[in-house]
């Protein structure tokens, strides 16, 4: 199904508006409510006591908000990867934070369980992560290997009916916290990132899992990021996610789908920055009619318009796609990496405007703008991390001009 109106009235409304279809917009308005009733006002309490949300996080599961791409047989809320982004754009407007424990969670590991897992694996495990009884994560990261993934050096030793983990995992996002972990590890390293990777669903109740330190950030300082150091970690061969030797392919193709909704979440961020400003002038005259202001203001929103609609286009390719892969279609490698150059492009440019909204807004506002407290500081310091994770957007523009080039 199309998200744009079934029967646009004009070219301007299809190419320059998205009027959501009826479910999406219920959906969105919905979550606004939640997120305004239940999550808003405590958002600046965890994120100075650098708490994770424990609380905030059941309240998602309560409401239905774990598993928002992943069909209703496994619990989830069938919204797809469209309806999925609209939601991290919502919770993206209101903290990073909470934006990155439910994108870890849900775009990087119900959502490859849901692609890549057999009926057994979707059964086993999506329920209990969609209802959010468990927490999930996804591990690919190595202190050698983060822009450079594919040089993972963490391996995975097949013996009897089990692989035993070992190597160290950096910088995992809900890593201390997560019960449910998709890790990335070289079966046989000689063999190169295409066949020497495989990826695995393993539970942390299986042992030989030990969290070894949790970072202090600057920004998203409710989310955890950890390093998890795996010992013999035992996992049984019924979990190999996909085949062995197609982990990589697991993982480009679950960031895909991350990048695309991490854009919206930038989205979501770039919005809240003109939200801030704009309440922020109603009351302040002589600088609203201020021609540099206005000019900033302008920046602002022009940016954010433009970078909702290459996000939106971004999550609607990506969610034909996905829907596909779980279908069990095999899709042609040029369409992948058309795929992949979209969602970077989307990555890269939605989180550069987020962070260039940030600092505007911050330069509008002045000392109540750089205030301890005020939304505009926290989404100054939240914002860069989206230029970071899921490849730092170095790596995006890699991925974009080798394609353009033929070089991948
Ligand atoms: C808060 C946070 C949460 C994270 N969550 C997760 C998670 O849940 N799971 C997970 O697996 N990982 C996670 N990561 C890891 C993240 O994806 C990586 O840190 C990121 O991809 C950068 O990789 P790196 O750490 O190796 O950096 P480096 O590669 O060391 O980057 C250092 C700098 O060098 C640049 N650079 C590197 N190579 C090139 C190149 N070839 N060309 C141009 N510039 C280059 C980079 O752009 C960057 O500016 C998280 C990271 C952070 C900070």
């Amino acid at each position: 199904m199309s998200i744009l109106t079934s029967s646009p009235s004009s070219i301007s409304e299809l190419v320059y508006d998205y009027k959501l279809p009826k479910k999406y917009e219920l959906f969105r308005d919905a979550l606004r409510e939640f997120l305004r009733v239940h999550i808003a006002n405590s958002v600046d309490y965890y994120d100075s006591r650098e708490e994770f949300p424990v609380e905030n996080i059941q309240k998602f599961a309560k409401h239905g908000y774990m598993g928002i791409p992943i069909p209703e047989r496994y619990g989830g809320a069938e919204l797809g990867e469209f309806g999925y982004g609209l939601a991290v754009q919502e919770i993206g407007k209101v903290c990073s934070s909470h934006g990155t424990i439910i994108g870890a969670h849900t775009g990087l590991c119900c959502v490859p369980i849901w692609l890549f897992g057999t009926e057994e694996q979707r059964n086993q495990y999506l329920p209990e992560l969609t209802s959010g009884k468990k927490l999930g994560a996804f591990a690919l990261t190595e202190p050698q290997a983060g822009s450079d993934a594919a040089n993972i050096r963490t391996t995975a030793k097949a013996e009897g009916n089990h692989f035993l983990i070992n190597g160290t995992k950096q910088f995992i996002t809900n890593g201390d916290r997560a019960e449910t972990i998709v890790v990335f590890a070289a079966n046989d390293i000689s063999l190169g990132p295409y066949g020497g990777i495989t990826a695995f669903i393993v539970e942390r109740s299986f042992g030989g899992i030990r969290t070894s330190k949790v970072e202090k950030k600057m920004g998203i300082r409710a989310s955890t990021t950890a390093q998890l150091v795996f010992e013999d970690c035992k996992v049984p061969k019924e979990n190999v996610l996909g085949r062995v030797g197609y982990g990589f392919l697991v993982a480009l193709t679950s960031l895909d789908g991350g990048r695309a909704s991490l854009s919206a979440g930038a989205v979501g961020g770039a919005e809240a920055s003109l939200e801030s400003v704009l309440d922020f002038l109603a009351s302040r005259p002589s600088l609203r009619s201020d021609q540099a202001v206005q000019g900033m203001v302008a920046d602002i929103a022009m940016e954010a318009h433009a970078s909702r609609l290459v996000s939106y286009n971004s999550l609607h390719e990506v969610d034909g796609y996905f829907a596909r892969i779980a279908n069990q279609e095999k899709i042609p490698r040029e369409e992948r990496e058309v795929i992949s150059r979209h969602t970077a492009m989307a990555k890269a440019f939605c989180s550069e405007v987020a962070s260039r909204a940030a600092e505007r807004a911050l330069e509008i506002m002045g000392p109540e703008g750089y205030e301890e407290g005020s939304p505009v500081e926290r989404g100054y310091r939240d914002s860069f991390i989206a230029e970071i994770y899921e490849g730092t957007n170095d790596i995006q523009r890699l991925v974009i001009a080798r394609d353009l080039l033929g070089l991948s």
